[in-house]
């Protein structure tokens, strides 16, 4: 775009389309995941096509820049900049915009995307496909956006000075775009609407599952951990209730213990928080065999238990003493008797965990789901094994879901920082104030919305060109007899007339267009015919009639004799035909004696009538084809005489003046007859003598002038040869 060539109108549309652009790509429409569809990016194609390449890549900047506030990301710049280049020059060559945008993203767009996406971003390799394939999609989108919003409203988009010149395309070439147009169209507003109902109906689906498992182990669980409770309660109510005494405690918490295998320890403690009791047995034992002296003062379980009197269910810690596994304790009270006051001893419980996993384990009918349980203080009480997650750890994730659009909750675990979550779940509260969360990855889903997305832009492609293909044909079926119609119709003859060369099958339009073309070309033949022949008529009476002005023109009315003009042009071309030749030309001027007397005497007419006298005998005697007599003006006559005899023409001339002064005259008002005589002054050259008339004339004129001194009725001639300029002069 050179200075001279900014046009302050386009400048200031390509930035209204800019800023329309921006505003729109400002809020990108949510699809699927990370999948957002662009639209203002609608109004850089549209500047492409009306605008060009420049104006277009201004429009572009604008545009991107919504899209670089919303996606931090400088690469829009890089590949929108391009494609408005792109698209505009492609459509200078008379491409169409849908064309040209898929030429784009096949070419260049998507592997610059991948380019991009491989040297400066983390998305791994598995998702670039998808990534890339979106882009291209959506590029097709809003270029057929585009080129329906320039097709619907043409009046919008053309103004004074559009710059660019609209090469005339074939009818073939624009049913095929528009049909490619439309399928394309709608075929992506199809896809994107079964993709994403075919994706909510997925999400439904996953989170029912997840929410039914949630319930049912919840369900689960909290029935495990209140049974055992209940266990230890109904314990502890006997060992109060049945007055038992120490000894008896041992074998009868053995047998509890065998009950509920669950309990990986149970023990019973005095007053002196002194362990009396446990199971398995071997617990109490020391390496040689020796009954322990254990002491569980400083337990939670034995504080809450025997300070606060209750039934206490501890969080989720490791097991000391006893082994080390992860345990929850369970501890109740035991009283003397029904005094409540009177603490005799609590009993404890040590719950196994490793319950969850078999619970796990058999709910993994259908889909593979991850649990994590964890306690009131947000520690894990059990996870998974996939999710790697360490027992008794704080649970850490995020569910912050970012750019991420989609219906269900998802959750980042792997790793905090990522752009993407990782995991869709559901949560349940436990009575007892645990935390249960069930998980699915999401990478199934994104693999199914991939899936789909690359099924799509396949079936994209393949459309295009199968609809370009079809349309071909139909059209070629629809404008063949048009063609045939403008051929025919082009060359036509009355005899090709005669013969019908439309195909029965054409169109009832064709048809109908032929016939019509058919019979005015009829008419049309007939009336040229008519006029042909009413112009060749008249042009030979105007020809008849041009002959007789031109004679008339040439001619002198009272004698019938040439006239000046025509005599002088006349001189021109004698005289190169006797230079040729090298031979000599005669120039004489007569003037009739005392004419103005005859007039006087015997009238005007008679006048005429002795004039038309003159000329007739001067006919009569210069009678050769290149002899020229006209009437020079009044009674005065030049005459041009080619092809002279110089030694004759003196004789010739005296000649006529002898016949002449014998001729009678009669005047034809009074039939008074008299005749007349006449000066001749002359002179005869060789042709080269000059080819000026006028040189000529005046010779000829000063010897008439003398002719008239010397008494008139005379003849004087001067003839010039190359040697001497005069040989005689009378
Ligand atoms: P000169 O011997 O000296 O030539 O005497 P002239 O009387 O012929 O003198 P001039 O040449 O001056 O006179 C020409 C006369 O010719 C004058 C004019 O009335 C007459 N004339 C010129 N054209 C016509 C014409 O067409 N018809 C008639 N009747 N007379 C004409
Ligand atoms: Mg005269
Ligand atoms: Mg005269």
């Amino acid at each position: 775009m050179n200075k001279q060539s900014i046009n302050p109108q386009h400048l200031i549309f390509a930035l209204v389309l800019g800023v329309l652009g921006f505003a729109i790509n400002c809020y990108p429409i949510p699809i699927f995941a990370n999948v957002q569809l662009v639209i203002g990016n609608t109004f850089t194609i549209i500047s492409a096509v009306i605008l060009g390449p420049w104006y277009a890549l201004i429009t572009a900047i604008l545009s991107a820049s919504g899209l670089m506030l919303t996606w931090d990301s400088p690469h829009v710049y890089l590949i929108f900049g391009v494609e408005a280049l792109f698209i505009g020059y492609s459509r200078r060559k008379g491409l169409y915009p849908l064309y040209g945008s898929a030429l784009y993203w096949l070419t260049i767009g998507m592997p610059l995307t991948y380019l991009y996406m491989k040297t400066f971003s983390d998305l791994p390799d598995s998702h670039m496909p998808f990534a890339i394939i979106k882009q291209g999609i959506n590029g097709l989108i809003y270029a057929s956006l585009a080129s329906l919003l320039i097709i619907l409203i043409p009046k919008l988009w053309s103004f004074n000075g559009q710059s660019i010149a609209k090469a005339r395309r074939s009818f073939n070439d624009q049913v095929t775009y528009f049909m490619t147009l439309m399928l394309t169209l709608c075929l992506l507003i199809s896809a994107l609407t079964f993709n994403y109902l075919f994706l909510d109906k997925q999400q439904t689906l996953l989170h029912r599952n997840l929410t039914d498992t949630t319930v049912h182990l919840s369900y689960a669980t909290e029935q495990y951990i209140d049974n055992h409770i209940k266990v230890v309660e109904y314990a502890a109510n006997f060992l109060s209730l049945a007055n038992t005494s120490s000894d008896e405690w041992q074998p009868m918490l053995s047998k509890l213990h065998s009950n509920y295998p669950s309990f990986i320890t149970m023990l019973i403690a005095n007053d002196k928080a002194q362990v009396v009791a446990g199971s398995p047995g071997v617990m109490m034992l020391d390496e040689n065999n020796i009954i322990k002296d254990m002491s569980i003062k400083d337990r939670d379980y034995f504080i809450e238990s025997f300070h606060n009197r209750q039934v206490y269910v501890s969080p989720v810690f490791q097991g000391r003493g006893f082994g080390n596994d992860s345990i929850i304790a369970i501890s109740a009270p035991f009283y003397n008797g029904n005094n409540e006051t009177k603490v005799t001893g609590i009993i404890e419980g040590s719950l196994d965990l490793s319950f969850f996993s078999s619970i796990d384990n058999q709910n993994n009918f259908g889909d593979k789901e991850l649990l994590v349980l964890v306690d009131n203080n947000n520690q894990i009480i059990y996870a998974t094994s996939e999710l790697g997650l360490t027992k008794h750890e704080e649970f850490k994730y995020s569910n912050d879901k970012g750019q991420y659009h989609i219906a269900l909750d998802v959750i980042k675990i792997n790793n905090l920082e990522a752009t993407s979550p990782d995991h869709v779940y559901t949560k349940k509260q436990l009575s007892n104030g645990w935390q249960l969360y069930v998980l699915q990855p999401l990478s199934p889903l994104l693999k199914t919305a991939e899936t789909q997305m690359l099924g799509t832009f396949i079936l994209l492609i393949i459309s295009i060109i199968l609809t370009s293909l079809i349309s071909r044909k139909v059209c070629q079926l629809l404008t063949a007899p048009l063609e045939i119609v403008a051929n025919q119709f082009g060359q036509m003859s009355n005899e090709a007339l005669k013969r019908q060369v439309i195909d029965e099958n054409s169109s009832k339009e064709v048809f109908n267009l032929y016939e019509r073309l058919t019979s005015s070309k009829r008419a049309l033949l007939k009336h040229q015919l008519e006029l042909e022949e009413t112009v060749a008529i008249r042009t030979d009476e105007l020809e008849q009639a041009n002959k007789k002005l031109l004679a008339l023109v040439d001619e002198d009315p009272l004698t019938g004799l040439k006239n000046r003009r025509y005599a002088e042009d006349k001189f021109d071309g004698l005289l190169d035909f006797c230079l040729r030749g090298e031979h000599a030309i005669t120039i004489v001027i007569l003037d009739l004696d005392f004419f103005k007397k005859v007039n006087d005497t015997y009238g005007h007419l008679a006048g005429d009538e002795c004039l038309r006298v003159v000329s007739k005998l001067l006919k009569n005697e210069f009678k050769r084809d290149t002899d020229i007599v006209a009437r020079y003006g009044g009674e005065e006559f030049l005459l041009i005489l080619p092809l002279s005899n110089a030694l004759k023409i003196e004789q010739h001339l005296n000649n006529f003046k002898q016949k002449l002064s014998e001729v009678v005259i009669t005047s034809p008002t009074d039939n008074q007859v008299f005749s007349v005589t006449t000066s001749i002054g002359a002179i005869t050259a060789n042709a080269s003598f000059s080819p000026e008339i006028d040189l000529w004339i005046k010779i000829a004129d000063d010897n008439l002038y003398t002719a008239k001194e010397q008494g008139r009725n005379k003849v004087i001639i001067n003839v010039v040869n190359e040697d001497s300029e005069e040989i005689k002069a009378q």
